[in-house]
Formats: structure tokens, C-alpha cells, sequence
């Protein structure tokens, strides 16, 4: 039987072989374990493996298990989701990290919002570099200027970018959207941002996104299992 202690083993291993494929080192790059539609006792029990970093897609499972793992007090929470402003307050109240911020006024929302007693909030601009008119995420032209704006924001620490691929995309496809959201990241970095992050790769593509220069997958399905999506999966 697979434990999620040797599915998660597992996905560290494939992280280490493609870093050194890639003629890089595994601790370049953090496993983010997105625990979304797994209870919190799934996240406890991973958690006591060693993982720290776990990632929520739903404003409503990030508060539940917050709350149900408050006994925990170094479990880093990352939300991953598409994020509404009227859910912003119990984002900026619990995460540590956001990774879809793809407009202006959200992150300002975040930053107004953060807890006096807390440090920034970590955060990425989510990029669109599908084109798919129908996913979130800033249009590739624009991410320069929404990252400079950010940057202005006092309770906010730009740390990179995120990108979700087209999911049909065959894998020459995905490799070059996974270096468009690097391509940019270089570029923002010679305007004198100093971005370290790079949120790509999940479960199928990681050993691509890492090739491409990942330094945080977020891995759910092979680590967790399959997700019974109950229709709130988009
Ligand atoms: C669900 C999800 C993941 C994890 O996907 P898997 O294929 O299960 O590894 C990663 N990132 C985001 C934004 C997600 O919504």
C-alpha cells in the first residue's frame, strides 16, 4: 500500500534525480504539498513526516485547516487559488505565502489587510502564459508593471511568479511556457526586482518545470492521491 509518506518520499526523490539531470542541487528547489480537498488529518500526518510547505486552492479549506492545525505552529500555509476580494481578509489574516495575485487590486487589499504582528506576505504574480482567455492570471505585457506596483505596497514582499500551464499542452508547448514565465522573471530581475521564486511544476510536469528552472513545485495528486473533485475543481 501507498503511504502518503512514501508517495511524498517518492516525489522527493524525482525532485532530486531532475535537479541533477538539470545540473542543479534538490535544495534549489521547495516542494509545496497541496493538501486541497484532503482533510486536515492527511496534512498532520504529512506534517509529522518533516513537510512544512503545504498549499491550499479554496479560502474556506485554507481557514478550516489553519484552524484545525493551529497546534502546529511552523506549518507555512500558501494559498494557491483564484482569490476574490471579499476573501482577501482570511488570506492576508492566514497565509504566508500567496501565489495568484493577478491584479492591482487585490494585492492591495492583501497588503491593507495583513495582521500588524505578522511578517509580509510572501507573494507571486500569477501569468497567464497559456493565452487561454479563460485562465486567471496577468497577461504576460502587463506583469512588469503590476510587479513594480506592487513593490510599493508595504506589507507585500514580491517574491516571483506563478504559472499554471495549459493543461492539453504537449510537452515542447509546456516547456515554452514554462521558460516564458523565466524569461520574464529575468527580466523583471535586470529592472532591479529581487525576485528568487519561480511557482511552476505539478505532479505530471515537475521534472519539465525544473529542467526550466522551477524553484517551488506544487505537487498534490503524487503525493496525496487522486482528488474526489465533488464539481469545486475548475
Ligand atoms: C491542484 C493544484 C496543484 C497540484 O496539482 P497536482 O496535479 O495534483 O499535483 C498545483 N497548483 C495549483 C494552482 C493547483 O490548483
Amino acid at each position: 500500500m501507498t503511504t502518503i509518506f512514501t508517495a511524498w518520499q517518492g516525489v522527493q526523490r524525482r525532485i532530486a534525480s531532475a535537479a541533477t539531470t538539470s545540473g542543479r542541487t534538490a535544495n534549489e528547489i521547495t516542494l509545496l504539498a497541496v493538501s486541497k480537498t484532503f482533510p486536515a488529518e492527511a496534512v498532520r500526518e504529512l506534517y509529522l513526516c518533516g513537510q512544512r510547505e503545504f498549499g491550499e486552492n479554496y479560502v474556506s479549506e485554507l481557514q478550516a485547516k489553519a484552524h484545525a492545525l493551529q497546534d502546529c505552529p511552523d506549518l507555512v500555509w500558501h494559498f494557491i487559488g483564484p482569490l476574490q476580494s471579499n476573501k482577501t481578509r482570511i488570506v492576508a489574516a492566514t497565509a504566508a505565502w500567496v501565489h495568484s495575485i493577478d491584479r492591482l487590486k487585490i494585492a492591495e487589499r492583501l497588503s491593507e489587510q495583513r495582521p500588524a504582528h505578522l511578517p509580509p506576505l510572501q507573494a507571486c504574480i500569477q501569468v497567464n502564459v497559456s493565452g487561454e482567455s479563460s485562465k486567471s492570471g496577468v497577461e504576460p505585457g502587463a506583469t512588469i508593471e503590476l510587479a513594480k506596483a506592487i513593490c510599493h505596497l508595504p506589507n507585500l514582499a514580491l517574491r516571483g511568479m506563478m504559472c499554471i500551464p495549459d493543461p492539453a499542452a504537449n510537452t515542447q508547448q509546456l516547456a515554452a511556457q514554462f521558460r516564458m514565465l523565466r524569461n520574464l522573471q529575468q527580466q523583471l530581475r535586470a529592472e532591479g526586482l529581487p525576485l528568487d521564486t519561480l511557482s511552476m511544476g505539478m505532479s505530471s510536469d515537475l521534472e519539465l518545470a525544473i529542467a526550466e528552472g522551477s524553484t517551488l513545485v506544487r505537487v498534490g495528486t503524487a503525493i496525496f492521491g487522486a482528488r474526489n473533485t465533488k464539481g469545486q475543481e475548475q
